[in-house]
This record gives structure tokens, C-alpha cells and sequence, in this order.
């Protein structure tokens, strides 16, 4: 098994909520290692590349709710690195719409929008963040935000007991 990348982004209501500790330390409490970060504004091209296939999947009303939602502010960037980190990430986000996501999850302990109501009311469901789906999607979404130079590698404590030495 090798280390996986992942990105994470707080979306603009994580931000202006102030949540940015309070989520970081879910994933740092779990052992998981961030190793770049980033605060940063995206406008209409970079909302169309990060989400290049939502259209596709939901719908030219969803996408446009979703990128005037992602546009509303800054957001913070992070890329996690690990073991299983990516399927890890989602655990600990839980899933997409709030009131089905589990109490304990980031998303069921600090938000509880519905679906439904997102759509009768043309809104984006305000999820916190966005983690990365597959290793493909993690790879394509990590160059996409991160130049290299930018992501860093350090021994983080946990590793010493989670990490094989070949891997480090
Ligand atoms: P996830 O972010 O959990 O991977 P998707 O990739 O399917 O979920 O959707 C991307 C984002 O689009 C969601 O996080 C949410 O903010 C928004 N979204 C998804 N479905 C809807 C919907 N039916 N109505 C409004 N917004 C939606």
C-alpha cells in the first residue's frame, strides 16, 4: 500500500463561520498529517476546474448555486498525506448532505442542511468542505490547487507508529 494525498478545502462558510480550528483538529486529533496549506479567493474558472464534472453529475442548477456559494469568500486549501488518507478524510467529513451525515462527522456535528431544501430554495448545500473522492480525483485536485514547491515533508510524530519506515 502506498501514502496517499488528498485535498481538503474549508468552504467559505467554514471560514466565515470560524471553524478553521475546530476542523484541522478533527483531521490532527486523527493522526493525519497536513503538509500544505493555503487561504485563497476563487473566481468563476478556477471554481470550473476544481469542480470540472459537477455540471455533468447534478446539473447546470446545482453548479451554478454551488460556484456562487464557493465564490462568497476565501477559503483554506489543505493537503493531508497518509495511509487510506483519502478514504480516512471523507470518514471524518462524513457525507455530502448534512442532515443524513453522522453526529461525530464534521459535517453532522456542525452543519444539518438538507438536500431537498437546497433545491427547492436554489441554494448550495453549505457542506464546510470539500475532500477528495479517489486517488485519481486526489491527484488531478492536488496539482490543480498546489505547486510542489508548496507542499511539505517533515516527520510528524504519528508516523512513528502508523507509518512503515519503507514509506517514511
Ligand atoms: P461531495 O462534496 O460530498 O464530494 P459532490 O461532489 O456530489 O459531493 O458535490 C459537490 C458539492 O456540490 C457538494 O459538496 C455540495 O456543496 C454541492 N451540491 C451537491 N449536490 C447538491 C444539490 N442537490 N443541491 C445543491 N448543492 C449541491
Amino acid at each position: 500500500m502506498e501514502l496517499e494525498r488528498t485535498l481538503i478545502v474549508l468552504k467559505p462558510d467554514a471560514v466565515a463561520r470560524g471553524l478553521i480550528g475546530e476542523v484541522l483538529t478533527r483531521f490532527e486529533r486523527a493522526g493525519i498529517k497536513l503538509i500544505g496549506a493555503k487561504m485563497r479567493e476563487m473566481d468563476s474558472d478556477f471554481t470550473r476546474q476544481h469542480y470540472f464534472d459537477l455540471e455533468e453529475r447534478h446539473g447546470a442548477a446545482v453548479y451554478a448555486a454551488t460556484a456562487a456559494f464557493m465564490q462568497q469568500g476565501p477559503v483554506l486549501a489543505v493537503v493531508a498525506e497518509g495511509v487510506d488518507v483519502i478514504a480516512n478524510v471523507r470518514r471524518l467529513v462524513g457525507t455530502t448532505y448534512p442532515n443524513q451525515a453522522a453526529p461525530g462527522t464534521i459535517r453532522g456535528d456542525f452543519a444539518h442542511q438538507s438536500k431537498d431544501y437546497s433545491v427547492a430554495h436554489n441554494l448550495a448545500v453549505a457542506n464546510l468542505l470539500h475532500a477528495s473522492g479517489s486517488v485519481d480525483e486526489a491527484k488531478y485536485e492536488v496539482e490543480l490547487w498546489f505547486n510542489p514547491a508548496d507542499l511539505f515533508d517533515y516527520p510528524a510524530a504519528a508516523d512513528r507508529y502508523a507509518v512503515s519506515t519503507s514509506d517514511r
